[in-house]
């Protein structure tokens, strides 16, 4: 078990900086999700935790220590990546053992431990076969059960369902989060997809450009985004926007937000810090909206209806800008036809429109 510790880590290639100055504490036996969008600096950043890529500055701590020179091989660490790296050749039970073997550790010593593995991850009846007659799942909790074996204080998981199917990545995320449930090691987990990030993470990290954008629970930056990028990149169908100016509201009482049409929408519930002239974008999830046969704080003209099962996505304009509205009745709305929505005060998230921050 380790706590991870990075303070003011960045990465240079040549005369490019990709990382630049992280700050970041992990609990001993915390599940940290790194998501961002490709290129954000997220493997460079695992892989300076792992040793296979250099620092070039600031300061790596693995359970107290510095590692920033310390070699892959005593760093502690199990990597599983998006590409299993079985050897083809070789039988499940030697893909698994073959850490130990390496090692020169005694049968009698890993055995055990290759047997429990292989029983945690359903692979006990399949320790003769050969990678190739393995399923893609069945493949990578091969890969998994050899980091397991190593018994490490921190495992890495780079991308480790990119290579699967849906059906598979949503049942092999459920099994790597119940394995960690089991085994309570510290885990980082690197991927730039946003559902897995919120079903599995106890903390997530969002990272763009090579810098970290905010960290928090899950439902904590689900809830409250700390700016546009976090807001835009947490929740599917992600959250809509409309960027305008406050004003005070031409018809009724309050606030509303004037578009760049010249429509408005009303805005019940503003922070004290939205006055009249401030340049603000407004974004609501869809979920969040309501269709209301009351005064409606907005209009949406319905362009597209998309039924899912479960619930209905409408989607359609509003000041110029198409967004989405949820809902889980199955009312009878046509393309063409303009629905009348409430914007719930509580919903509502306002950001300042030039530095992307949130208002409060
Ligand atoms: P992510 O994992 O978030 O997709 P990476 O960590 O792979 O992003 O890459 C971050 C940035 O660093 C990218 O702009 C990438 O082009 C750059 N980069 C990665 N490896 C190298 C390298 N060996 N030399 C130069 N630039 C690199």
């Amino acid at each position: 078990m380790a706590a991870v510790q990075l303070s003011g880590i960045f990465k240079r290639y040549g005369d490019t900086q990709v990382v630049h100055g992280i700050d970041l504490d992990i609990d001993d036996g915390e599940f940290v999700v790194l998501v961002g969008p490709s290129g954000c600096g997220k493997s460079t950043l695992m892989r300076m935790v792992a040793g296979l890529e250099e620092i070039s500055g600031g300061d790596l701590l693995i359970g107290g220590t510095r590692a920033n020179a310390l070699p892959p091989q005593q760093r502690n660490i199990s990597m599983v990546f998006q590409s299993y790296a079985l050897y083809p050749h070789l039988t499940v039970y030697d893909n698994i053992a073959f850490g130990p073997k390496i090692r020169r550790e005694s049968s009698a010593s890993f055995k055990p431990r290759i047997d429990a593995a292989a029983k945690m991850l359903n692979l006990s009846g399949y320790l003769d076969r050969l990678p190739r007659a393995l399923s893609g799942g069945q493949r990578q909790r091969v890969a998994m059960g050899r980091a397991v074996v190593r018994e490490p204080s921190l495992f890495l998981f780079d991308e480790p369902l990119s290579n699967l199917d849906a059906k598979l990545r949503v049942q092999m995320r459920t099994e790597i989060k119940a394995l960690h449930q089991r085994l309570k090691n510290t885990v980082i987990y690197v991927t730039h997809d946003q559902i897995e990030a919120m079903t599995m993470a106890d903390r997530i990290v969002v990272m763009n450009a090579g810098r970290i954008e905010q960290i928090g629970r899950p439902l904590e930056l689900y809830d409250r985004p700390a700016n546009l990028f976090v807001a835009s990149f947490l929740g599917s169908p992600s959250m809509n926007f409309a960027e305008g100016t406050i004003v005070n509201r031409s018809q009724g009482h309050g606030l509303a937000l004037k578009l760049a049409d010249g429509s408005e929408v009303a805005l019940e519930g503003a922070p004290a810090s939205a006055t009249p002239g401030a340049k603000v974008t407004l974004g609501v999830r869809p979920e969040h909206i309501e269709i209301t046969t009351q005064i409606p704080d907005a209009e949406l003209e319905v362009e597209v209806v998309e039924p899912t099962g479960a619930e209905t996505h409408l989607y359609g304009k509003i000041g110029g800008t198409t967004w989405c509205a949820t809902t889980r009745e199955r009312a009878k709305i046509e393309p063409g036809q303009r629905v009348a929505l409430r914007l719930p005060a509580e919903h509502i998230h306002l950001f300042d429109t030039e530095s992307g921050r949130r208002l409060v």
